[in-house]
């Protein structure tokens, strides 16, 4: 028979092929660090939590408290949400602030919190950085958490964008 090899090859391909795509869609949020630690599949201290949100440190602190609040379901970032979000983002605020509670910030008025624009999202998952002191933050933290950043939208501005035109521009 003249169509063995070519036979088997096409098999293996299709099997190939077959397997990547299960991986992908099967597997889809297995690739992102932030689901991960969601789904409590790595190796984080998970600091507060509930049915929709999680808490844990900033692996690089940008100030002497840092934490992030992210969402257990993959949220790609800021730019996703819409208005129907805003009890979503407010909810991310009150785990920030708890958790800055929690850690004894005294001054809550003295916080940053926000999230990165992409395509400056250090990683693809909607994460909101809660960070304290903010006065105290140095000038490179500033570059990448300062109210004036580039990479960076503080919550308020999301929140604003949110009610007057239904999504972060
Ligand atoms: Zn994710
Ligand atoms: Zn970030």
């Amino acid at each position: 028979m003249q169509y063995g090899p070519f036979y088997k090859n096409v098999v293996f391909l299709n099997y190939n092929y077959l397997c990547i795509n299960y991986i992908n869609v099967v597997q889809a949020g297995k690739h992102c660090p932030f689901c991960l630690i969601a789904n409590n599949q790595a190796d984080t201290d998970i600091l507060l939590t509930d049915d929709e949100l999680v808490c844990f440190r900033d692996m690089k602190p940008g100030a002497t408290h840092h934490y992030l609040v992210v969402t257990r379901t993959h949220v790609d970032s800021c730019k996703s949400l819409r208005e129907d979000d805003i009890p979503l983002v407010e909810r991310m605020v009150e785990m920030g602030r708890s958790i800055l509670e929690k850690n004894k910030v005294s001054d809550l008025d003295d916080v940053r919190m926000g999230f990165h624009v992409p395509p400056f999202s250090s990683v693809p998952h909607l994460h909101l950085h809660a960070l304290a002191p903010a006065s105290t933050m140095s000038f490179k933290s500033q570059l990448h958490y300062g109210p004036q950043s580039h990479w960076f939208i503080t919550v308020d501005k999301v929140l604003s964008q949110l009610k007057t035109r239904g999504k972060v521009k």
